[in-house]
């Protein structure tokens, strides 16, 4: 509620200057305003993808998904999409597999896979890589670095409500994204498994949070790499930059 009224003041201030100034208030720049990056894992699903897509389409907000490489082949239409409308693609694992849990050789191909999958769809291969539970292992970490990819994603995660894929209902999701909100904050959303079996009506969280965020003065980014593990975001090597 702090933030929110800042923004007014600092709004308020900002068409006085203007006024002042003899001219009309300029469109605020996206610079101006805190960044939040809003990133979908486990997909692309025919069940939610598309929708998701339309609702960030109709709301002008650029992402980040994270691609499990089995549904990237499975919906390469999905995947797409998914680059032609502007978003980031990151590598999810192959199979959601729990990386402490597979041998080097299982790690690497769960990373390879996904990469050649997303690859040999859109051209491009992620650079970006988020572990299934946030579970990486130091020989994982070695092996980005070698092929020049950034250390694991993760997410900001400082009240820790149930996220959508425990299906907390519309209300639920968006209060545990505005309690997670924060300047520079990596936000866990999903479009895939687990959260296809929460009631649709769940989904309706997703633009009203949009809207929300909009009015406690956020604008939208996406995950970039980063050397630095950030703190903020529980360890991520990666930052929220304006798309
Ligand atoms: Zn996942």
């Amino acid at each position: 509620m702090r933030r929110k009224i800042a923004v007014v003041a600092l709004a308020a201030a900002s068409l006085a200057l203007s006024l002042l100034a003899g001219g009309p208030a300029a469109p605020a720049q996206a610079a101006d305003k805190p960044l939040i990056g809003l990133t979908f894992d486990d997909g692309p699903s025919p069940e939610r993808t598309a929708f998701v897509l339309d609702v960030l389409k109709e709301k002008g907000v650029k992402a980040t998904f994270f691609l499990q490489g089995s549904h990237a082949q499975q919906y390469p239409d999905l995947v797409r999409r998914i680059k032609a409308e502007g978003h980031v693609i990151g590598n999810h694992s192959w199979d959601h597999a729990n990386f402490p849990d597979l041998t080097q050789a299982g790690q690497k191909q769960e990373i390879d896979a996904t990469n050649t999958a997303i690859g040999a769809i859109t051209g491009t291969a992620p650079t970006l890589v988020r572990f299934p539970f946030g579970n990486s292992t130091p020989y994982a970490l070695n092996y980005l670095r070698s092929i020049g990819m950034s250390g694991g994603i993760q997410w900001h995660w400082e009240v820790g409500e149930p996220g959508d894929f425990e299906c907390p209902g519309a209300a639920g999701v968006q209060k545990y994204v505005l309690d997670e909100a924060a300047p520079g904050a990596i936000i866990l959303l999903h479009d895939g498994n687990d959260v296809l079996a929460c009631p649709a009506t769940q989904w309706t969280y997703l633009a009203k949070t949009i809207d929300a965020l909009r009015a406690m003065g956020y604008d939208f980014g996406v995950v970039a790499p980063s050397t630095t593990a950030s703190a903020l975001n529980e360890g991520s090597y990666g930052v929220v930059v304006a798309p």
